[in-house]
């Protein structure tokens, strides 16, 4: 740990994540914009030094489609990360550019392929995310996509409440995690891609579940309630039930009618039930529905210019008042 906190001045909030508060932050020395997650240690269960280990590890996953951590600040009772800013992350993306929230199919194969590159790398260097979603996407104006938070689940543990008490969404988890499994493989993030981009394209969340028991049934209704012959070994999962509402397989035609039929091939290879029948990051890279796939796509309009006035200003006022 090499900073100091004194060398970021604090900005606006940008969001409450699932660990902390997030502050944009501009570096004193180099004026480069930071996102700041701030995480109170008082309260926390667990040792902090293993988190902090856990985090320091982070610095090393240096990839185009993960969000740069820079550093990690420790104070008495505070732990400060800086990374990398990004413009927006996907969940506000997509309300602010979407057609009702959905994406143009062009820029859902970019920001797939991108999603699928961050977590191979993920995977090849043993980081689990275990809590992809919209929101710990982040977008910059050149359309390059970035994966945020890798790697703080293990530090922090799953998820339950967000860092506001909020409950943490259920919806981009797999099957196998409802259930109750505790053997966590890389291919519970390949499940939670497969939500995302069905939301990408239809806008709406694919399996919007309120609790764990709803959210099994959200998912049951379009995959088909499993049973020992299709989910060899189901019924030895802790929260199996054996009264559940038998469900058959929707056809995903229906439930994404705006993909290809080889995009429709691609997410039902995500969204496989049995965690083993999942198809591996690397192995969706190479899926002929990305084989036209050259370069990111710019995608946002440059800076909003409202936005972006505002920032001016609070750039140039900061600047006169350190020069005081
Ligand atoms: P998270 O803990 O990643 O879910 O962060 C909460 C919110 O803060 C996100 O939904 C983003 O809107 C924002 N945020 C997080 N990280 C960054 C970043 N590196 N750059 C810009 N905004 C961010």
């Amino acid at each position: 740990m090499t900073g100091s906190s004194s060398q970021f001045q604090q900005l606006e909030k940008l969001g409450e994540g699932t660990y902390a508060t997030v502050y944009k932050g501009r570096n004193r020395a180099t004026g480069t914009f930071v996102a700041l997650k701030e995480i109170n240690l008082d309260s926390e269960e667990g040792t902090p030094s293993t988190a902090i280990r856990e985090i320091s590890l982070m610095k090393e996953l240096d990839h185009e489609n993960i969000v740069t951590l820079y550093d990690v600040i420790h104070t008495e009772n505070k732990l400060t990360l800086v990374f990398e800013y990004m413009d927006k992350d996907l969940k506000k993306y997509m309300e602010n550019h979407g057609n009702q929230n959905a994406l143009d199919l062009k820029i859902v194969k970019s920001f797939m392929f991108q999603l699928l590159k961050g977590i191979m790398f993920c995977h090849d260097n043993r980081v689990l995310h275990r809590d992809l979603k919209p929101q710990n996407l982040l977008i910059n104006h050149k359309g390059e996509l970035k994966v945020g938070d890798f790697g703080l689940a293990r530090a922090f543990g799953i998820p339950f409440n967000t860092f506001s008490n909020e409950v943490v969404t259920l919806w981009y988890r797999a099957p196998d995690v409802l259930l109750g499994s505790r053997a966590y493989t890389t291919s519970i993030d390949i499940w939670s891609a497969g939500c995302i981009f069905a939301e990408m394209c239809t806008g709406k969340p694919l399996f919007p579940g309120t609790n764990n028991d709803d959210q099994l049934t959200k998912i049951f209704r379009i995959m088909g309630t499993p049973n020992e012959r299709t989910w060899p070994g189901v019924s030895q999962y802790t929260n199996y039930k054996n009264n559940w509402q038998i469900f058959l397989p929707q056809d995903f035609r229906m439930m994404i009618p705006n993909l290809d039929s080889m995009g429709l091939n691609l997410v039902q290879s995500l969204l496989q039930m049995r965690p083993e029948a999942r198809i591996t990051a690397r192995q969706a890279l190479q899926h002929p529905w990305f084989h036209e796939i050259t370069q990111p796509t710019p995608v946002l309009p440059l800076a909003d210019p409202y936005q972006q006035q505002i920032q001016d200003q609070q750039q140039k006022q900061q600047q006169q008042q350190q020069s005081y």
